[in-house]
């Protein structure tokens, strides 16, 4: 399988334009044309991370955190840092990130912290972006109008809820006169046509213009495709960073923090208590990874625990003054990507019927421990 093909099906459930913007997503490293047998899927990009690929003999390496989140300023082998860079050029392994987009998207890593937590009811902490709905309208001659409308549900035009492949069509009569350039699929040169055409309507988010005007263009028999395209005031989705939501029932403050600790599988995390303490957690915030610039929106949404990785020392304090408890349980409880996006992969694999292998990387890249 061509390493692109394996990326277009990625962007489909977690597109680059999700990312917080100056995000670094994408690919890093080699070329996604090339075929792919191998992929594997790990958190950070660390010279054991490397070792493991090239023994591994993959392919495609896919990661939450950017390897080059700072532009590099020389790419010597002397450097145990940059050499890694180098081994993956010399081993031909290409390396993607996905990275705040993974954060953002629906049924992304938040969501699955708040189903490891029993969190319900969630919501996004902080919106991130706004999808907008588009119509197309294209005119096809009628013999082509049920071909057309499968195309258009198949990348994606017409789902409206629990509804897809939703179009509306109407029949009339479609005039042109080709000029002697033309090569018309019906009709001669300077002879005026009429075809009795079908006008076909659907709707779709803006974000699928491109793929949905391509497949529209592939289906239609014409040289020239007549359609419009308008935008609607109807909003598609929300995104956003972060989730806000319940506990079933209230626990105790020390019931709560062992849960986080049992759920994630933690040696130890580390608990900023609020001066003014509260008795009981109901409203759990998450954010994984550093999301301490957050934490006055899981205020602003009730939360009575905050949860997120590499909170800093002052900022702690500031915490601590909220009544609001915070817990810190490490940046690397977001290791859990690497099994969920596997078994993502694994149901594309069945759905698309590829021919690739994936892996989880089995390397800890967690630098902490506890003594
Ligand atoms: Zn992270």
């Amino acid at each position: 399988m061509q390493g692109s093909k394996f990326i277009q099906r990625f962007n489909q459930y977690c597109p680059e334009w999700l990312a917080e913007e100056g995000d670094p997503v994408g690919l890093h490293i080699g070329t996604l044309n090339k075929e792919v047998d191998r992929i594997m899927m790990g958190l950070d990009v660390r010279p054991a991370v490397v070792e493991e690929a090239i023994e591994k003999k993959i392919d495609l390496l896919i990661v939450k955190h950017p390897p080059i989140f700072r532009p590099l300023s020389r790419l010597t082998t002397d450097d145990v840092q940059t050499k890694m860079y180098a081994d993956l050029i010399k081993n031909d392994i290409a390396v993607y990130a996905a990275h705040t987009n993974m954060d953002i998207i629906h049924n992304g890593l938040n969501d699955w912290f708040c189903e490891m937590l029993e969190v319900v009811d969630t919501s996004y902490l902080i919106h991130t972006h706004t999808v907008k709905m588009k119509k197309l309208a294209v005119y096809v001659p009628q013999t082509d109008a049920k071909k057309m409308r499968e195309a258009l549900a198949k990348a994606g035009a017409g789902e409206q809820g629990n509804y897809q492949a939703t179009s509306f069509t109407v029949n009339g009569t479609g005039r042109f006169t080709p000029n002697e350039e033309a090569n018309p699929t019906i009709g001669s040169s300077n002879v005026p046509e009429q075809v009795q055409e079908s006008k076909i309507e659907v709707i779709f988010p803006e974000t699928k213009q491109t793929d949905i005007v391509a497949a529209m263009l592939a289906a239609h028999p014409y040289e020239e495709p007549a359609y419009d395209i308008y935008h609607l005031d109807n909003l598609a989705e929300n995104f956003g960073i972060g989730r806000v939501g319940e506990l079933k029932e209230a626990m105790s403050t020390e019931d709560f923090i062992a849960k986080v600790k049992e759920v994630f599988v933690l040696e130890g995390l580390r608990v900023v208590y609020p001066h003014d303490s509260k008795k009981s957690i109901k409203r759990v915030a998450i954010c994984g990874g550093s999301g301490e610039k957050f934490y006055r929106d899981a205020l602003a949404a009730n939360a009575d625990v905050y949860i997120t990785g590499d909170v800093y020392y002052h900022t702690a304090h500031d915490m601590q003054e909220t009544g609001m408890l915070v817990i810190d349980p490490g940046h690397y409880i977001e290791s859990l990507c690497k099994e969920k996006m596997v078994a993502l992969f694994e149901q594309w694999k069945n759905e698309e019927g590829w021919k690739v292998d994936f892996f989880v990387s089995e390397t800890s890249t967690n630098p902490f421990s506890f003594k």
